[in-house]
């Protein structure tokens, strides 16, 4: 700034040194007038008018008039001080008032006044003088100076001149500064880029625009000269946050570069572009002198990247719905088809649970058995609708009264079992109680007769149960004896029964005598082995396990169901012990491999014996096992029916499961096609009958016939649900491996349930992983086809198996 003033001062000094050399020269050429020589002329020829009028009235002696005029001259003229009229001999006659005093004795003496004298004459002879006094101008010695017209002009003209010249010079130069900063070639070779660019000057205005940044805002370089670029029509892309100041000021004020943000612009026409803008600080660590900005033209990927944001936004959102739905469907697994009540292994799950958490601590839980009262003639008497409607219910009826804080499952056919936390056994009696009361006011519209009762048993912890089985067994000794005491009542559990329960005989208590003991928390702690050991192994029992519970589900009872159910979880826990080179061989095995291999099978039912005191169990595995078995003798084959019966279904369910499942080095067939071959060993390899039923029990397209069709389409849903949200968080990640992954299960799952347009979407998806250049566009496009299909595909199913629900009915 300094050193910008200090030029212009010295151009102003030089410009005013010429306009003074040439007003001297115009002076010294005679061409300006000599004001004091007009003054002395003037002075001169006033003083010879007054002379001659003063001697024409000394001529007629009119004293008195000469005085008034002399005194009015004197009034009239500044300058003009006295006047006096002196005669020949020295007197003074006449004057204005203190020219005696004015008049100097000596003028060489007297510097304060000039003196003019006029003589005048009367008859040609010289009567005197007129005298005049004059004002003396300041006699300093810079007088000459101040006073001669001359020196003022030229004193001036040098002060003013020197500022208003600096002011102007100034004002140009920065101007000429500002807009000639760049040199000519260089813009030219700015001109040139592809880019926009400004240069910027310290208070952000533009010095320079390139002709790429004209172009692109619809402007010329001279209309963007000096402008604020700052006060250019700017916005923010959506979704950005406001930053303080635009990048080229935060570059000027902080002297820091600033790197790609983002800038939209909007056009006079109202379209928008989008510029990620650059900027760096000009000038040197002391001194700002501007910024230089770029900005490149990111209009069109940032307008594709906005879409692909919004397709994820969307994608995410349609993603939660899937997984919501999932979470219902997984909620229907869980759920007794006819009831809604929780089915037995899912029962366990949450009891075992629910039990350590009260042993830890050391709350109490109370158990409930309740079984409906001669529910036989319910059956016999109204026919089976009726009765399943009785069973909905009384346990829509113990549902409402128990889910919201307690577990309620159907345990039997017409029993259920209900775990209350933190109610004490007082607590629980009156719940008990109650429950008794709600089933007995329980009314029909048609029949409108029909009564019923149910029978309660109740106990809680403080009787030292071991685990859950035990729990449950002294609510069920309860629960026989309230049957024989007359039924329709709550009984409590007391220490004297448990000798009871020991000493009750087969005939007197036969049913309670065939029930079944097996730890569930046994079970989960091998099932957690085995996953450990094993993973996929593991996810493969459990859906052998819900393949059984579902091809079982119109045959068995679910005490029996529950069985199967563990014998299929537990059917390959031998794996535990198999080395992992051929446990996780990607190829066949050898013969000596299948050796090892069924040596740990039969190490498996050896540990399920050890650990489970239930000769039913290990019965019906090691048949699985011997069904496996290429050359069997059929002598070596349980005689007991019923195991025979769930050791063929759970081989056909394990077969079924193997030819399904993508393994790591197959990929699963069709259900069509895994129901085929099923089907092309039926009569050899597996029974025939029991093919169709599993067939018929899961054939997912045919949702009209029984429960087990659901039950498969439900699982199918809850696949391809996960799949799907696998996929959506692989794109997300843009996880191309993952995504092509994702899309091979999914393709698959959807073929076997039929549902064309997830399984060509998924082709589609498929291939677009597949090409050179991935076009995400293309394929967020395929994947909410997917997501809708999916959707619509899980909607489909939780409303059949809704509808399927009402339609069911109970089996002779
Ligand atoms: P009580 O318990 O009072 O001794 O007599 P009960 O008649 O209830 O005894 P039992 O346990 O012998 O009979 C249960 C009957 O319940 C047998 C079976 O036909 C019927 N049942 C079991 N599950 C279902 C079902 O899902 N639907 C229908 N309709 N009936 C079922
Ligand atoms: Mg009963
Ligand atoms: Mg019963």
């Amino acid at each position: 700034m300094l050193r910008e003033f200090i030029a212009s001062l010295r151009l102003a000094f030089a410009l005013v040194c010429v306009g003074v050399s040439l007003i001297l020269g115009a002076q010294w050429l005679g061409m300006l007038p000599d004001t004091e020589r007009i003054q002395l002329q003037g002075r001169q020829s006033l003083c010879e008018s007054i002379a001659i009028n003063s001697s024409a009235h000394v001529r007629r002696q009119q004293w008195v008039d000469l005085t008034t005029i002399l005194r009015t001259q004197v009034e009239r003229n500044e300058d003009l001080l006295s006047i006096g009229l002196r005669s020949e001999m020295g007197t003074l006659r006449l004057d204005t008032g203190h020219h005696a005093e004015m008049w100097p004795s000596d003028p060489e003496l007297e510097p304060r006044v000039e003196i003019v004298k006029v003589p005048i004459t009367l008859n040609r002879r010289p009567w005197g003088t007129v005298e005049f006094c004059f004002h003396k101008p300041e006699t300093s010695k810079l007088a000459p100076l101040t006073e001669h017209s001359i020196y003022r002009l030229v004193g001036f003209f040098v002060l003013a001149g020197l500022a208003s010249y600096t002011l102007f010079v100034a004002k140009i130069m920065g101007v000429f500064s500002k807009t000639q900063v760049v040199p000519d070639r260089v813009r030219q070779a700015l001109d040139t880029l592809a880019e926009g660019l400004l240069v910027l000057d310290e208070k952000g205005r533009i010095v320079l625009a390139n002709r790429a940044f004209a172009d692109t805002v619809g402007m010329s370089s001279e209309e963007l000269a000096l402008q604020s670029a700052s006060e250019m029509a700017w916005s923010l892309p959506t979704g950005s946050e406001h930053p303080e100041v635009y990048p080229w000021m935060a570059a000027i004020e902080n002297g820091e570069l600033q790197s790609e943000q983002m800038l939209r612009y909007r056009l006079a026409d109202g379209r928008n572009r989008i510029f990620s803008v650059n900027a760096a600080p000009l000038g040197g660590d002391d001194q700002q002198r501007g910024a230089l900005a770029t900005f490149r033209d990111v209009t069109h990927v940032e307008e594709h990247r906005e879409e692909l944001e919004r397709m994820l936004g969307m994608l995410r959102s349609s993603r939660d719905e899937i997984e919501r739905k999932n979470g219902e469907l997984e909620i229907l697994a869980t759920q007794d088809a006819l009831t809604g009540c929780l089915n037995r292994r899912a029962f366990f799950e949450r009891f075992e649970k629910l039990w350590r958490e009260a042993k830890a601590e050391e709350s109490p839980l109370a158990c409930i058995m309740i079984d409906n009262d001669h529910f036989k003639n319910v059956n016999d008497t109204y026919g089976h609708h009726v009765g399943d409607e009785v069973l909905r219910r009384v346990s829509k009826t113990i549902r409402d009264m128990h889910q919201h804080h307690g577990l309620v499952c159907r345990y039997g056919g017409e029993e259920f079992c209900v775990v209350l936390p933190g109610l004490s056994l007082r607590q629980a009696i009156t719940e008990a109680e109650r429950t008794r009361e709600a089933i007995a006011s329980i009314t029909f519209a048609d029949p409108a007769e029909l009564r019923l009762t149910a029978s309660i048993g109740v106990s809680e912890l403080r009787f030292n149960p071991v685990d859950t089985q035990e729990l449950i067994n002294q609510a069920d000794a309860c629960l026989y004896v309230a049957k024989r005491e007359g039924r329709n009542r709550v009984i409590a559990y007391n220490i004297n029964m448990a000798s009871e329960i020991e000493n009750t005989s087969e005939q007197r208590m036969p049913k309670k005598a065939k029930r079944l003991e097996i730890s569930y928390q046994a079970v989960t702690a091998l099932m957690s082995a085995l996953s450990y050991r094993d993973a996929k192994t593991a996810e493969h029992s459990r859906r052998v396990a819900d393949l059984c519970a579902r091809a079982s589900a119109l045959t068995l009872d679910p005490a029996q169901i529950y069985l199967l159910e563990i014998a299929a979880l537990l059917h390959d826990i031998g794996k535990v012990g198999v080395p992992d080179h051929i446990l996780l061989k990607p190829g066949a095995l050898t013969e000596q491999e299948w050796e090892v291999m069924a040596r740990h099978d039969r190490i498996g039912v050896e540990i399920v014996a050890g650990a489970f005191d239930c000769p039913e169990l290990t019965a019906i595995i090691s048949a699985h096992q011997l069904l496996g078995r290429s050359a069997t003798d059929s002598a070596e084959l349980p005689s007991d029916e019923h195991t025979l019966w769930c050791a063929k279904l759970l081989t056909i369910c394990d077969s079924y499961d193997a030819m399904f499942s993508d393994t790591v080095y197959r990929k699963g067939r069709s259900h069509e096609e895994a129901i085929a071959e099923l089907r092309r060993c039926a009569g050899t390899q597996f029974d025939a009958e029991l093919v169709e039923l599993f067939a018929s029990s899961i054939d997912n397209r045919t949702p009209t016939v029984t429960s087990g069709a659901f039950a498969l389409g439900k699982q199918a849903a809850i696949q391809i649900g996960q799949d799907v949200e696998r996929l959506a968080e692989a794109i997300e990640n843009q996880d191309l491996e993952g995504i092509a992954m994702h899309v091979l299960c999914l393709g698959k799952t959807a073929d076997s349930c039929g549902i064309d347009s997830i399984v060509e979407a998924a082709a589609q998806i498929d291939a677009i992983t597949k090409s050179e250049e991935v076009q995400w566009k293309a394929l967020l496009e395929e994947t909410h086809e997917i997501l809708d299909a999916a959707r619509a595909a899980q909607s489909e199913f939780l409303r059949e198996s809704l509808e399927i629900e009402k339609r069911l009915s109970f089996p002779d």
